[in-house]
Parts: structure tokens; sequence; C-alpha cells
């Protein structure tokens, strides 16, 4: 049985968030995997911050995966269509950057952010879309560019064509009662799925700022570490 941590998010702006999540991480024996945005909400490009960048680079050389997420993860400059708003409802404060883009226009987002990820020295073999939101004909477009694999709220996707159905816990600290109802939902699914072969863990900024999001944050990490491995994404590709 597999388990698969990221930390969603890695950015400037949520640099020292970050830090604390990957302590965290690390102190439960786990490298997890870094979803780094290129330049958050067009305002913090990666190349030009320094501490950010010696930061990352440290984790990739502990063993972090580093993935794709997005360009600058905001949905600022694009309008969503009726099927958009559909998928997206209830999920996302226009944070769904990939939400309306069509196949090619994927492929040229997440060619650009490869490229830039590669100048740096950090060679990413994954992408996924800012809260998980892409159209699935749009899917094809990630593999265009280069990406292997993906992944959106339920499984986890191939360039070979290959899905692997995994379950993701994930929490919400954006109100008290989005923190609370997450608290319980990650719960239910200790206890549903605690059998599934692949079980994802993701990991955002805000998640230890609300006490009760923090505990279970800590708990649901100390469990499923002790009954499964952490693998990294890299470990499906074989
Ligand atoms: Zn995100």
């Amino acid at each position: 049985m597999t388990l698969l941590v990221s930390i969603h998010d890695v950015a400037p702006p949520n640099l020292a968030a970050a830090q604390r999540l990957w302590k965290l991480c690390r102190d439960a024996g786990v490298v997890p995997a870094l979803l780094v945005v290129p330049d958050w909400h067009g305002t913090a490009p990666i190349e030009r911050d320094a501490a950010f960048l010696s930061w990352l680079r440290g984790a990739a050389s502990e063993g972090a995966e580093i993935i794709l997420h997005g360009e600058r993860h905001d949905e600022a400059g694009r309008s969503r269509a009726l099927s958009d708003e559909i998928r997206a409802a209830g999920r996302t404060a226009r944070e769904g950057e990939c939400l309306t883009l069509d196949a090619a226009e994927l492929e040229a987002l997440v060619t650009r952010g490869l490229v830039r990820l590669r100048a740096l020295g950090f060679d990413a073999q994954g992408f996924v879309p800012p809260a998980w939101l892409m159209r699935q004909d749009a899917r094809r477009g990630i593999y265009a560019a280069g990406a292997r694999l993906t992944e959106d709220e339920t499984a986890i996707y191939f360039a070979s064509g290959h899905r692997i159905a995994a379950p993701a816990l994930r929490w919400s600290a954006r109100t008290p009662f989005r923190a609370r109802a997450s608290v319980l939902v990650a719960e239910g699914r200790w206890r549903l799925r605690r059998h599934t072969p692949v079980m994802r863990i993701a990991l955002h900024p805000g998640d230890l700022r609300h006490p009760a999001v923090a505990a279970s944050v800590a708990r649901e990490m100390a469990r499923w570490t002790a009954l499964r491995s952490a693998e990294p994404y890299a470990s499906l590709l074989a």
C-alpha cells in the first residue's frame, strides 16, 4: 500500500507556511512532494527570490520531488463558462487557473512552467492543476508538454493512459465551518479508506493556521504513516 504526501502552493509568499509543513513531514519521516507555483498570482516569480530558491534546492537535495502546480494559480483574466462554474462549485475561491483551458492552452502553460523549473535545475515529472480543476479533454495537453503524470481530486493519471484511483485527504481552513467539516472528512477517510491501495495526503499553507485543522493534520500524518510507507510519485511511473 502506498501513501503519497504533498505540499501544495509552494511559492515565495507561502514560504514560511511551507517550511512549517515541511518540518511536520520530516518529523514524521516523510519527504513530501512539493507543488511549486512559478509566479504566484502574477507577483512572485521564483527566479527573483533567492531565499525561496535556496530552500527549495535544499528540499530537493533531501529527495523532495518537484511538481509543477499551475503558473500563477489564480484565474485572473479568465472567464468561466457555465460548465466550468458547475465543475468548480464550492471548490475554490477563484484559484482554478486551469479550469477554463483547452488542451492547447494547457500544453502552453505546462511547457512554460517546466522550462522555468528546468532552467533552475529542477526536473519536474508531473503537473497538478490548481484546486485539481481542469477539463477532462484538456489533460492530453499536459502530456504533450512533457509531464508524465497528473492528478485530480479522485485519481492519478499517467501519460501512458493508466489511471490509479487515489482518495486524497485535504483540509480547508478558509472558514471555521469548512475547517470543522474537513476534520470530520479526514476522520471518515481513515475509517473507510484505510485499506485503499493508494492514498494521498495533500497539505496546504493555511492548514496549520486553524488549531482544529493543525491537530487533525498531525493526527492523520501519524496514523497513516504508521500504517504504510510514504513513496514519491515517481515510484508509480515504474
Ligand atoms: Zn494549489
